[in-house]
């Protein structure tokens, strides 16, 4: 297989990357079974910057036979936690020794700024799997007081091979929050990364055989989703899948997934966050935190705060303040530091959020601001608020994944509660009032994974993040994302029971 190499020579990094193009299957980097390749665009441009090996069943095949073996031999219960806590603070050292690189290979694919891929994902990358690594050796069961002629125990096993499918939106970031509480816990990893950001996967691949994993705990097979995603999702040796990406291919790895080998699914789906903002808010801070909220990441973020609700006495105001922020947005070069928005991630992506943009005006919405596309290379569309807004319009049902705000009035909060909870999805939502009652109170009528009060857009490693209703089943990060990567085995020990 070949490399692509790249110098950067740009206002935010200047060096030069290089990376092996192929599979990364049972520690080595391979040819794919049937010689496919996956061309990557960068968005900045619309230009094709090199070409990736794909993967397919076949390889993927071989990769989940890879798994299985490392699993038996060199991993799973064969490692002691803090052997397998050691390897992984290992990885991260080198993977902070390379963020650069990684931070420069997500701009490339991505079109993200190279600072916010940087001092965001690739650090919380890094972190993820620092935290992670602290767990290995963390992982235990319960005694269970029974009765006093047996010892009742629990053990927390790992499960096996886990097959693993990443987006493109926050490249480093996804694939640590996969690959970290998986290897803590001891299963070996079939992973996937976006066709659209293969990049910095390829990098990552080459640090796992330098850290000192065994070979075949850690695969990293690209190619596309209905080739060698869908065969994760149906493959026998692969006991349990974990995915991000949208509803729609989350079914269908539900439904390949029940039809294959009954392997447990944890989905990480769409959503369309509310914000809702009461008039006797911070009103500067909300208007910071609503920016953030939507515009962060190009709006390709899965809790983007899409739908803001603004109390009547301060509608106008707000509008205005939010308008003027969203206009003074920076957007371009994502390798200027400057730049707070570059392109959307591909073609597809920029048509997709442009075709919402015009059934929003179809059905009436008014652009108020926005609503174009800027220059005529790449991939780069105006931050964009629709106000008129009508609960059955498609902008304000459906998730747009793009830089487009929808801002709507209400009056009372009983009513405020009942529109934002008007939705299939159930990811995030934000609350912004400097009354405590309300703010707790309004808090926990929202139906969402995670509710913000005066804040958007907060992870943190030691919270839990996942969705209520279709935004997906389980939780990322935190203590809770172990249990997806576990079977409890419950223990009976007879010390007196007699037949
Ligand atoms: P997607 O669901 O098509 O792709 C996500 C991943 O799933 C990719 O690795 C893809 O190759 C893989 N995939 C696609 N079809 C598959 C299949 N049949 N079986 C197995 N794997 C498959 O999402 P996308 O095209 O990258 O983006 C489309 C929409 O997804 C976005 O507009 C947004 O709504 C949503 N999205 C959500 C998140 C999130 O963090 N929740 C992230 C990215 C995208």
């Amino acid at each position: 297989p070949s490399t692509y190499t790249q110098t950067f020579d740009t206002a935010a990094y200047k060096g030069t990357v290089t990376i092996p193009l192929g599979l990364y299957i049972n520690g080595e980097f391979v040819d794919p079974v049937d010689g496919g390749t996956i061309e990557v665009v960068n968005p900045a441009t619309g230009k094709v910057v090199t070409a990736i090996a794909a993967g397919t069943a076949a390889d993927i095949d071989i990769a989940a036979n890879a798994a299985k073996k490392a699993y038996k031999t060199s991993w799973g219960l064969k490692v002691p936690g803090a052997e397998r806590g050691k390897l992984m603070f290992k990885l991260a050292e080198l993977m902070e020794e390379h963020i650069d690189q990684f931070a420069a290979l997500d701009a490339i694919s991505n079109g993200k700024a190279f600072l916010t891929a940087h001092g965001r994902d690739n650090k919380g990358a890094i972190a993820v799997m620092q935290y992670y690594a602290g767990w290995a050796d963390k992982i235990n069961g319960k005694t269970i007081e029974t009765n006093e002629k047996k010892l009742a125990y629990t053990r927390h096993e790992p499960i096996g091979v886990v097959g693993q499918i990443i987006p493109w939106n926050v490249p480093m970031f996804s694939l640590s929050l996969k690959i970290a509480p998986a290897l803590a816990t001891g299963n070996t990893i079939v992973l996937k990364p976006s066709e659209l950001t293969p990049l910095s996967a390829l990098l990552f691949s080459t640090l796992i055989t330098r850290a000192g994993f065994p070979p075949g705990v850690i695969n990293i097979v690209n190619g596309y989703g209905s080739t060698a995603g869908a065969a994760i999702s149906s493959h026998p040796l692969i006991e349990k899948v974990a995915f991000t990406g949208s509803t729609l291919t989350g079914r269908k790895i539900m439904e390949a997934a029940a039809k294959s080998n009954l392997k447990p699914v944890t989905l990480e789906l769409g959503g369309k966050s509310p914000n809702v903002i009461f008039e006797d808010a911070d009103l500067e801070q909300a208007v910071k935190w609503a920016i953030h909220g939507i515009y962060f990441n190009h709006g390709q973020n899965c809790s983007a705060g899409s739908r803001i609700f603004v109390q009547e006495g301060i509608y106008d105001t707000f509008l205005k303040q939010f308008t003027e922020q969203a206009l003074a947005i920076k957007v371009g070069d994502p390798f200027e530091p400057s730049t707070f928005q570059g392109p959307q991630v591909s073609k597809t992506q920029f048509e997709r959020i442009m075709g919402y943009i015009a059934s929003g005006k179809e059905q009436g919405a008014t652009v108020h601001i926005g609503g174009n596309r800027i220059g005529d290379a790449g991939f780069f569309i105006q931050p964009t608020i629709f106000t008129e807004c009508q609960p059955n319009m498609k902008i304000v049902r459906e998730e747009i994944f793009g830089p487009v705000a929808c801002v709507m009035k209400f009056s009372t909060e009983e009513e405020v509660i009942e529109q934002a909870n008007d939705t299939s999805y159930g990811l995030a939502a934000s609350v912004f009032t400097r009354d405590i009652d309300r703010a707790i109170r309004v808090a926990h009528a929202l139906e969402a994974g995670t509710a913000w009060i005066n804040c958007a857009n907060q992870t943190e490693i030691s919270m839990p993040f996942g969705g209520f209703k279709q935004s997906g089943i389980g939780r990322e990060l935190s203590e809770y994302a172990l249990e997806n990567y576990t079977n409890v085995k419950a223990v009976h020990v007879n010390i007196g029971l007699r037949l």
